[in-house]
């Protein structure tokens, strides 16, 4: 449980990863989950963090975000909300109100992505991906949304720091969808809902996710029922990680200097 809001199941963690799934630090999967109606929205409270971008993608329900930099926002179905915490930002999410008080299902993904040491240390900044704003290619059996990156000719909204491909793939069972992504990257594909396989790999579902190895540009998605799934793929930032909770910076000292800048204010606070 993250806060008392957010039923997660976490696909990769966000220390001790080294280079491997870079410039990934963590991918949670929360719900589906049904939550009864309360007047008192679940969620995370107050809380900071600093030297990446957390990147909110909903699939029911919905998700209402404030923070220290005055920005608020709600995250309904399809929306993404891409947060550059950067040098720092204190935030909560929550169940948006009237979600909350009707009660019903939520199910969203959190991606935290890391940003190279230059920029770590910059602004931070907000971007509200509304649904209507996300291309969605059409392919044999399904689509692609395309919220970070290139599908062939199609870019997504979403500004990156460093090259990221982000897409959320529906494909129906049976089908079978050749993307491609540029050689060098890290790519996983994660199967939220349904069952399917990769490259010839083993068949996953239900919150697995394949890892693929960075030579090959092909990603080869087999559905064997409906499927809704995650591809990420992006650059390795080739530099150091330290990280402790919130804050993913390349040394320990920058991570002492973020809890001595949140404990002393310096990240802001909620109104
Ligand atoms: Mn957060």
């Amino acid at each position: 449980m993250v806060g008392n809001g957010f039923h997660v199941r976490n696909m990769f963690p966000s220390n001790n990863l080294g280079q491997r799934l870079s410039p990934f630090i963590l991918l949670d999967l929360a719900g589906p989950t049904f939550y009864p109606g309360t007047d008192t929205p679940r969620g995370v409270g107050e809380h900071p963090h600093r030297g990446f971008e957390t990147v909110t993608l909903v699939y029911q329900g919905k998700v209402s975000h404030r923070d220290s930099g005055g920005n608020a926002g709600l995250i309904g179905p399809g929306d993404v909300q891409w947060m550059t915490a950067a040098s720092g930002v204190v935030h909560e999410e929550k169940h948006e109100r009237e979600f909350a008080k009707e009660g019903g299902t939520l199910q969203m993904a959190q991606l935290w992505v890391n940003l190279p040491k230059k920029d770590k240390m910059s602004p931070p900044s907000y971007q509200d991906i509304g649904a209507r704003q996300i291309p969605s290619v059409a392919v044999d059996g399904g689509e692609v949304r395309v919220i970070a990156g290139e599908y062939g000719d199609t870019r997504g909204p979403a500004k990156t720091f460093t090259p990221v491909n982000f897409w959320d793939v529906r494909l129906s069972g049976g089908h079978e969808i050749d993307l491609k992504v540029p050689a060098g990257q890290n790519t996983g594909v994660v199967v939220f809902e349904g069952r399917a396989s990769v490259n010839g790999s083993d068949e996953i579902q239900d919150a697995q996710m394949v890892w693929l190895d960075t030579n090959g540009e092909l990603v080869s998605i087999k559905a064997v029922e409906d499927s809704k799934l995650l591809l990420l793929s992006g650059t390795p930032l080739d530099e150091p990680i330290a990280s402790h909770g919130p804050f993913v910076m390349n040394t320990e000292a920058e991570i002492h200097q973020a809890i001595k800048d949140y404990q002393s204010g310096k990240m802001g606070h909620l109104d």
